[in-house]
């Protein structure tokens, strides 16, 4: 492949892949194996390649996918007029025309922003996320075209280019324990097992953890991933059982883990612990670099990732502010200018590692704490835990609720708020109240549960999970 061809495949990778593949038919499946791998080599090479022509790459891909929504959308169409935005002649700085959306947005915008499938042809699923702003929202995908960005950004990691991705993906090799979002892409074609609604206490029952090392076992070398701290918990039991398991990589989701915890884990594998960035309805945003720990490289020959300012102005380099993506992998459900509520920096500094894609921090949201009556704070690592085992553990409140909001109101008192989206039931109150008093180690808050039409937003405008006692005092809600 010459040059001139790597970037025609990166500009249209979707050109490359066969025209029909679905869940439950990609298992050694050999001609999106191929594919797969191609895309693969080029992205070990495209992250070396200049700035210059990774921002041409990036305008290329900008012009194509946003002509294609504005032909395809009368939404679109009339949003990229409306504001002075013309794709077939976009550059990067272009997009800064375009506001910042949001989730809150995009819910008052409605199904409207989706595109219709009709013109792809091609079969489409759905599911719904909440992220931490606790607003349930709509995601809706290509099946192809969700299938091609797992499959090879789930991958691109330095950490896995020296193993055969084909041979993983002729095998069942993930076992995985909670839902982590690409459980919807993968699990049918690649899972060996998953353990959907275990929380961190469940491990204690020898039984179960029993049952996960054999599982590891028979889809020997397996790929372990789940949320964080379930894998930190699992880590600490496989050293205490003193068992050796053939796992060859691991993977974190969906919440950051301490570098105790990250000790804790390598301590279960001779291959890496991977991370990554993903957001719902985004993908994978970026990667770990393997010599600089908690600093990011940006997958930027599909996203581009901006920093704005609380007036939505784009920040210059190193300054913090809230992530803003703009992502060409997925066109029924386009995300343009779309912040999904994490604080972080961009740098354009060249990397020690040589990869000269631009490296980015995240912090996620700051100053959420629950303080507990002891006064020990449980700080937003936690809450992620918190969220994810209320969504989308056993209590499932993502299905059930519309929109939720923790308010700590008091010392002693959390206040649940709950836009229901259909009748929630006293034994699903119960599972509610489970996954949240989970988090406090025993201390006494109570746990108010009201249910409501609508939950206003909260500090700059926007949705909010969770209020903390500092911003109910202040703001005397
Ligand atoms: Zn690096």
């Amino acid at each position: 492949m010459n040059n001139q061809e790597k970037l025609d495949y990166l500009i249209s990778p979707e050109k490359f892949f066969p025209a029909d593949i679905k869940r439950g038919s990609l298992l050694d499946n050999k001609s999106f194996i191929e594919a797969v791998e191609r895309y693969l080599n080029i992205l070990s090479e495209s992250q070396y390649w200049s700035q210059e022509k990774l921002e041409d790459l990036q305008t290329m891909r900008l012009r194509k996918f946003t002509s294609l929504i504005q032909s395809k959308s009368s939404f679109w169409a009339e949003y990229f007029h409306q504001f002075g935005f013309f794709p077939e002649k976009a550059t990067l700085e272009d997009l800064g025309i375009l506001p910042v959306l949001n989730r809150k947005i995009l819910l008052e915008l409605g199904d409207k922003t989706y595109l219709n499938h009709d013109f792809i042809n091609q079969s489409t699923f759905s599911y719904y996320s909440s992220g931490t702003t606790g607003v349930s929202l709509k995601h809706f995908y290509s099946e192809r075209e969700i299938l091609i960005n797992y499959a090879v950004f789930l991958f691109r990691h330095p950490a896995l280019e020296k193993f055969s991705i084909g041979k993983i993906l002729s095998r069942k090799s993930f076992v995985v324990l909670g839902m982590p979002g690409f459980k919807h892409v993968f699990e049918k074609d690649f899972f060996y097992k998953n353990f959907p609604f275990i929380r961190s206490p469940d491990l204690d029952n020898p039984d179960l953890r029993k049952d996960i090392y054999a599982s590891i076992r028979n889809a020997a070398p397996a790929f372990l991933v789940g949320y964080g701290s379930l894998i930190a918990k699992l880590a600490e039991w496989i050293i205490e059982d003193d068992v050796d398991l053939p796992i060859f990589a691991v993977r974190t989701t969906s919440e950051p883990i301490s570098t105790t915890e990250r000790e804790t884990i390598k301590q279960i594998t001779d291959g890496p612990v991977i991370n990554m960035l993903s957001g719902n309805g985004v993908g994978y945003i970026g990667f770990e670099c393997p010599t600089d720990q908690g600093c990011f490289h940006i997958n930027s020959e599909t996203n581009i990732m901006e920093i704005v300012g609380k007036d939505e102005t784009r920040m210059t380099e190193g300054s913090e502010g809230e992530l803003v993506i703009t992502s060409f992998a997925y066109t029924l459900n386009p995300v343009v200018r779309y912040a999904h509520n994490d604080m972080g920096q961009i740098f354009n500094h060249s990397c020690k590692c040589g990869r000269t894609l631009p490296l980015f921090k995240f912090y996620g949201r700051r100053g959420y704490e629950i303080i507990l009556p002891s006064g020990r704070k449980i700080r937003m690592m936690y809450l992620y835990r918190l969220h994810s085992n209320v969504l989308m553990g056993e209590a499932r409140l993502g299905r059930l609720a519309r929109q939720f909001q923790i308010i700590q109101n008091r010392i002693d008192n959390l206040l649940l708020l709950i836009v229901p989206r259909r009748e929630i039931s006293n034994a699903d109150e119960i599972m509610i109240r489970l996954a949240i008093t989970e988090l406090f180690n025993g201390e006494k808050i109570n746990i108010e549960i009201k249910y409501v039409d609508v939950i206003p937003n909260g500090r700059g405008h926007k949705p909010s999970f969770f209020i903390p006692l500092s911003e109910f005092q202040e703001r005397k809600l």
